[in-house]
C-alpha cells in the first residue's frame, strides 16, 4: 500500500509539484502523465508545446529552490523592461528591472525547454515514479485516502490526490467538484518572430482595440507572439501569407516597437477562463489549469500556480498524513487573495482596455502615465506582477 502522493496531470503544474513536494520533504511520489515522455527527449503535450512562458522573478526563486534556475536560463532570455502601451492613445507604462532592484524582472522559456528542464529532474529522481503514457480511470474514496484506477488496470492507493489534468480535469470531477467556465470568444495567437535588430531584454504588452497583444523576449534576435482577439479576427489573422501576418502586425505596433523580419508556425489557443468550486476536499486537491485558468494577458497563469504550489508542498511534503482537510483548506484560504487578485487583474485588463466611451479611455490614459510618472505605484504594480 503506497504513502505517496499521486498527482494526476505530468504537464508544468504536475510536474513542478512533484519535485517541489519531494524538496518539502515527501519521501515518495507518483506521477501519471497521459502523453508519452521520450527520455531525455524535448516533451511534446498539451503543456509543453510551442509556446512560451514567461516566468516572473518570484518563480525563479521558487526554481532557485530546486536548482533549476540556471537550467532554465540557459535557454532563456531575461526580462529588463516591460513596457506597456495602447493602440492611439498617449499612456505608456515602463517597469525596469533596475528600479525594481532585481539583476531582471523574469525570463521567457520556451515551453518545450522549459518541459524538458522539469522533466529531467524528474526522471532524475528514484523517489519520483513517473507513469506516462497513462490514464486514470476512475477513483474510489477510501477510509485513508483514494484507490485510483490506471489504463492497465493497476490500482493505486493514496493519501493524497492531486488533479492537475488542465482545465477540462476528469479528476476534479470525479471528486465531485465543479468548475465555472467562460467562454470570452476570444483566441490567442501564438508566434515566434524575428527581428531586425537585437531586443535588449524588452517585453512589450500592447492593447489593441481586438484585444491585448505581447511580444516577449526570446533568446538570440526572436521573440514570442501572444496575440488575443475575437475569434473571427483570429481566423483571419491565422489565414493571412506571412507577409500580409507581418504588415498587419506591423501596423498595429507602431512607433518605437521592434522591426519584424519574419514569422515562424502560429497557432492558436481558445481562451475559456474556468475556476474550480473548491480546491481542497479530504485527501484530495485541485491546482494548476485544473484550478484556474487565466487570460493570458499579463502572463500570470502558472506564475500565480508556482506560487501556490510552493506552498501546498511546504504544508503537506513532510506531513505523514498529508490528505487532512483542515492541512488543505488552510493551504486553500491562505491562497485565496493571491488567487483573487491576479484573477481579477487578469479579467480587468482586457475589458478595461476594450471600452471605447471618452471617460474610460481618458482613465486608462492617466492610468498608465500615471503608473510611468508614479515611481512608488510603478514599484508596486511592478512587485506584485513579478510576484514578489
Ligand atoms: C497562449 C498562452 C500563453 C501563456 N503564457 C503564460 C506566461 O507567459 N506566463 C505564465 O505564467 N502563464 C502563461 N500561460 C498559462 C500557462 O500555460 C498555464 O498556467 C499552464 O499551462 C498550466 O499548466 P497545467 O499543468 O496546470 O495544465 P496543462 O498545461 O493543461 O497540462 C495538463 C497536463 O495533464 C495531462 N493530462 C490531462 N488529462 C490527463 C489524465 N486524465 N491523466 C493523466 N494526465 C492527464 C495533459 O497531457 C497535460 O500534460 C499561458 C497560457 C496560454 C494559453
Amino acid at each position: 500500500m503506497s504513502a505517496a502522493p499521486l498527482i494526476v496531470g505530468g504537464g508544468m503544474a504536475g510536474a513542478a509539484l512533484a519535485l517541489l513536494l519531494r524538496h518539502h520533504g515527501a519521501g515518495e511520489v507518483v506521477l501519471v502523465e497521459s502523453h508519452a515522455l521520450a527520455a531525455g527527449e524535448a516533451p511534446d503535450t498539451p503543456s509543453f508545446d510551442a509556446r512560451s512562458t514567461a516566468l516572473s522573478a518570484g518563480s525563479l526563486a521558487i526554481l532557485e529552490q530546486l536548482g533549476l534556475q540556471n537550467a532554465v536560463l540557459e535557454n532563456a532570455a531575461g526580462i529588463d523592461t516591460v513596457h506597456v502601451s495602447r493602440r492611439g492613445r498617449l499612456g505608456l507604462a515602463r517597469l525596469t528591472a533596475a528600479e525594481q532592484n532585481l539583476p531582471r524582472l523574469g525570463a521567457v522559456v520556451e515551453n518545450r525547454w522549459f518541459g524538458h528542464v522539469l522533466l529531467r529532474a524528474v526522471e532524475a529522481d528514484p523517489a519520483i515514479t513517473l507513469r506516462a503514457p497513462a490514464s486514470l480511470t476512475g477513483i474510489r474514496r477510501a477510509t485513508d485516502g483514494y484507490e485510483a484506477t490506471l489504463d492497465d488496470g493497476e490500482e493505486l492507493h493514496t493519501p493524497l490526490l492531486i488533479a492537475a489534468d488542465g482545465a477540462r480535469s476528469r479528476t476534479r470531477d470525479w471528486l465531485g467538484i465543479s468548475a465555472r467556465h467562460r467562454d470570452i470568444g476570444h483566441d490567442a495567437l501564438i508566434a515566434n518572430v524575428g527581428l531586425a535588430e537585437p531586443h535588449r531584454g524588452q517585453a512589450f504588452e500592447r492593447f489593441l482595440d481586438e484585444g491585448p497583444l505581447a511580444l516577449l523576449p526570446l533568446p538570440g534576435e526572436r521573440m514570442a507572439l501572444v496575440w488575443t482577439g475575437p475569434r473571427d479576427d483570429v481566423d483571419r489573422w491565422m489565414d493571412l501569407d506571412d507577409n500580409a501576418f507581418l504588415a498587419a502586425l506591423r501596423e498595429r505596433l507602431g512607433r518605437g516597437m521592434p522591426r519584424l523580419t519574419r514569422v515562424g508556425e502560429r497557432a492558436r489557443y481558445p481562451l475559456v477562463l474556468s475556476e474550480a468550486c473548491a480546491q481542497a476536499v479530504p485527501f484530495a486537491a485541485v491546482v494548476g489549469n485544473a484550478a484556474h485558468t487565466l487570460h493570458p494577458v499579463a502572463g500570470q497563469g502558472f506564475n500565480l500556480t508556482l506560487r501556490d504550489l510552493e506552498l501546498l508542498a511546504r504544508r503537506v511534503g513532510g506531513d505523514a498524513q498529508p490528505g487532512r482537510l483542515a492541512l488543505l483548506e488552510q493551504w486553500a484560504a491562505d491562497r485565496r487573495a493571491d488567487q483573487s487578485q491576479i484573477g481579477h487583474a487578469s479579467r480587468w485588463l482586457p475589458e478595461l482596455f476594450r471600452v471605447r466611451q471618452p471617460l474610460f479611455a481618458h482613465s486608462r490614459q492617466l492610468g498608465l502615465l500615471s503608473l510611468d510618472l508614479l515611481p512608488a505605484a510603478r514599484k508596486g504594480f511592478g512587485r506584485r506582477a513579478m510576484g514578489l
